[in-house]
Order: structure tokens, then sequence, then C-alpha cells
């Protein structure tokens, strides 16, 4: 039996060029890193190409890769579609800063697809979030929004509440506090951001009760993907819907992961259920930086009127823009989703099979081509429950999965995997195979 210990002792020898660049990287960009996600214990790998279901790192190792940069590659590493259809649009110019022929496609594929009359271009969730919520403000004329515990919807001030929130000051399960991520965000932002437990619709209906006619919008991922997968129990969705219907709240979806990855139309597709506004990126931008967000054209109208402001240099850039009618027309077709996500009930099924077989504290779950390994019995089904998992055990599963050339998911344990269009059963079964040899070890 491997230790953690040696694990990490293997690792340290395995990535010796990965350590220097950490240490040359760590002096210029803070943690070594450009976004915080991308940070890991001792130090991360560093990648020098990707192709397929594939990327390779400095010191030349393989990896079979299932975090598909947090599910945004949806199409695959440089997949050729893409590479074409990109090369020849880097020749025409990338940048315009005036409107162009690219950008009307690439709305109105994303308008046909998520059923929005009117979209506009963001280069990123954080921004298609930021956006929605201000267009809700400034339709409905109230400041509050309210959002699920444990949910990340980007980077900006009023989503970064109660996003990951210690266990120690999280007030009552029903009514969750609102607790900042970290220092810099005003005490005014914080207070405006309510704060509800997924899948428990009382308490949802309490915050809008206690904050009637205050309340702007409920933003919500429709399967939470920032806490692994937690879907909603079955008619959680509809329910919500109901209830921001009843208090005059808008419901937007945060469809920065689930927007063409759970399925060919995303989580309205998945669940049937029609949001007021629909935040866009990762997946629809076909490897290039492109987020959107859309609605029905009254809503939209607060931009078109020039209440609530949104605009942008990069907004709608035309790479970004060709990325995306090659990835929403030619790659990510209905074939790919039916495939992919076959290839993502074989993954949970082989972990749960592999999970018996060595009667390891776990469980696997997917939904459509998004999955992960739970270091907990049973699924959780909120934050809370999510948050009582053994995490150790994760980061030696982590580590003995880098090690022997598979990248499980993106990292760390509150992400999932993604099965891309380029995956085949080769990649589940490289995936299950040392899936095995690492339950064997944990056992
Ligand atoms: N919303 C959700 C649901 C996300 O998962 C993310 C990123 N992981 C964001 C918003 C923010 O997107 P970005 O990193 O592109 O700003």
């Amino acid at each position: 039996m491997t230790t953690h210990a040696q694990e990490l002792e293997r690792y340290h020898a395995q990535n010796k060029k990965s350590r220097a660049m950490y240490e040359r990287a760590e002096k210029i960009l803070p943690l070594g890193v450009s976004s915080n996600f991308r940070t890991y214990e001792p130090y991360p790998i560093y990648i020098q190409r990707a192709e397929g279901s594939k990327m390779w790192d400095v010191d030349g190792r393989e990896y079979t890769d299932f975090s598909m940069c947090f599910g945004a590659l949806m199409v695959g590493h440089s997949n050729p579609t893409m590479v074409k259809a990109v090369a020849q649009a880097a020749g025409e110019g990338t940048l315009y800063g005036m409107p162009h022929d690219r950008e009307v496609r690439a709305a109105e594929l994303i308008g046909e697809r998520f059923r929005l009359e009117q979209v506009r271009f963001t280069n990123s969730g954080s921004e298609s979030t930021m956006h929605a919520l201000r267009m809700a403000r400034s339709f409905t004329g109230r400041d509050k929004v309210l959002k699920f515990e444990g949910a990340y919807h980007g980077g900006h001030d009023t989503a970064l509440v109660s996003v990951k929130p210690p266990k120690a000051k999280l007030g009552s399960a029903k009514h969750p506090k609102s607790l900042p991520v970290g220092h810099g965000i005003p005490e005014g932002t914080v207070k405006n951001t309510l704060v509800a437990q997924w899948n428990d619709i009382q308490s949802v209906r309490d915050q809008l009760q206690r904050n009637d006619n205050e309340v702007a919008a409920l933003i919500l991922e429709p399967v939470m993907m920032n806490v692994g997968v937690l879907p909603p129990r079955d008619g959680f969705i509809q329910e919500l819907r109901a209830l921001c219907d009843e208090f005059g709240v808008l419901l937007i979806f945060d469809e920065v992961k689930t927007g063409a990855k759970l399925a060919w139309g995303g989580a309205q597709e998945w669940f049937k259920v029609k949001p007021d506004i629909v935040c866009l990126a990762k997946a629809i931008g076909g490897g290039l930086p492109l987020g959107a967000f859309g609605a029905s054209r009254a809503l939209m109208n607060e931009i078109g009127q020039f209440r609530s402001f949104h605009a942008g240099t990069y907004a709608s850039n035309p790479l970004a823009t060709t990325a995306c009618i090659a990835a929403l027309a030619d790659v990510l077709t209905p074939e790919v989703f039916t495939r992919a996500t076959a290839l993502g009930n074989a993954l949970a099924e082989g972990h749960n099979h592999i999970i018996q077989k060595y009667g390891l504290n776990a469980c696997a779950v997917n939904v459509g081509v998004n999955g992960t390994v739970f270091w907990r019995k049973t699924p959780p089904t909120n934050y809370r429950e999510w948050l009582d998992q053994d995490f150790d055990a994760f980061w030696r599963y982590w580590h003995m999965n880098l090690n022997r050339g598979v990248i499980p998911q993106a990292q760390c344990y509150d992400e999932q995997w993604t099965v891309s269009a380029l995956h085949t059963d080769k990649d589940v079964y490289r995936m299950l195979e040392v899936f095995d040899e690492i339950a064997r070890e944990m056992r």
C-alpha cells in the first residue's frame, strides 16, 4: 500500500519541471497562477499543450483530461473543426470595435438554442451574471437578489456571498447567513445578497416573504456544479418558477456550466422550465473567452432603452464569435450529447462498482456529461451535506490520479468531470482502470 506521503514523493519526482516553473511563476503571479481555482498543493502541473482528450505538461507527461478547463472545452481540446474556423478567422482581423456579421449569426444560434429573444455578448461567466443581475435590478426597481448557499456565480461583489462559507458561521439551515467571500466586499452589497437552502422550497419562500417587494431576482445553477454535481430534487426547479411568479421575482438560470453541456439546449431542455434570464459562457465559446446573457425583448429593453448599462471592448470579438458559431452549429450536435452522456453514465456506474468492490466510503454521481466522486456514503442534497465529506481522501485520490496520468475532474473537490465531444470509451476505460488501482490502495 502506498501512503499519501509516498504518493507526494512520487509527484515531486515526476514533476521536476513543473516545480521549477512554479518557483519561477510564484515570483510574478500570486500563488504561481492566474486564477485562484488553479492552485493546489504542493504545486500544480504546468501544461504545455492539449489535443483531443489529452494534455501534456512541461515534464512531457501525458494526461487523460476529464477537467476540460472546468467544462469550458465541451468541444474537446484543439477540435479540428474549431482549429480550422479559428485559424481562418485569425487572418481576418481579431477586433473591429464595430458590429459585424459573425456576432449576428452567433447571437441567432444562441437565441434559437436557449429560447432567447435577444442576447448580448460578454467575455466570461462573471460578466454574464453581473450584467444579468443589474438588468434584473433595473427592470424590477429592486435591490436585493437571492442565491443558494454554496453556489458560485462568478467573481463580482454581488455574487461573492456564501460561496463556500465556513461551517462554524453558517447560521440556521432554513435561514442561512449572507457571508462574504474574503475581504473587500462592501457590507451593503453583502446585505443585498440573500441566501436560501438548495432543495428546501420553504427556505426560499421564507426569504421572499421576509423581503417582499424587495427581491429583484433568484439566481441559480439548475444543477449546482460548484459543489460537485448537486441536482435538484424532483419538482424543485418547477416550484422555484412558481414561487418567482408569485412574488414577482425574475428567475435567472446561471447556465455558465450547464449551457450547451448538460444537454444540447442546456438546463432548460433538461428540466423543461423557462427562466426569465439565461447566463452563458464556457462551452458556447468553443474554447475561446465568450459569454452571453439573454432574455425576452421586454427585459432586454432595459439595455435597448439605455436604462441598464452594458458595453465592452472585447464583447462579441470576431475570433470568439467565430468559435461560437463552429461550436454550436458544427460540433455540439444532439448526437454528441447522446454519446457523451452515455459515457458519463458509464463513468459513474464504473466508479460505483469499484467503490462497492473495495468498500470505500464514497459514491459517484453523473448528470448529463458531468460527474464526480463524493467522499461520503450517499450523494449530498445541499451545501451543508456536501461539506460533510472526507476531503483528505479527495486529495489522496487527486494526487494518485495525477501520478498515473489522469486528471479525473477539474480541481478541486468542488468540481466535476466533463465528457467532451472528443472523449471515447478508451478514455472511460483508462479512468476506471486507474480508479480501480487507487481504490484498491485506499480501501
Ligand atoms: N457561474 C458559474 C455557474 C460558474 O461555474 C462560473 C465559473 N466556474 C462562473 C459563473 C464564472 O465564470 P467565469 O470564470 O468565466 O467568470
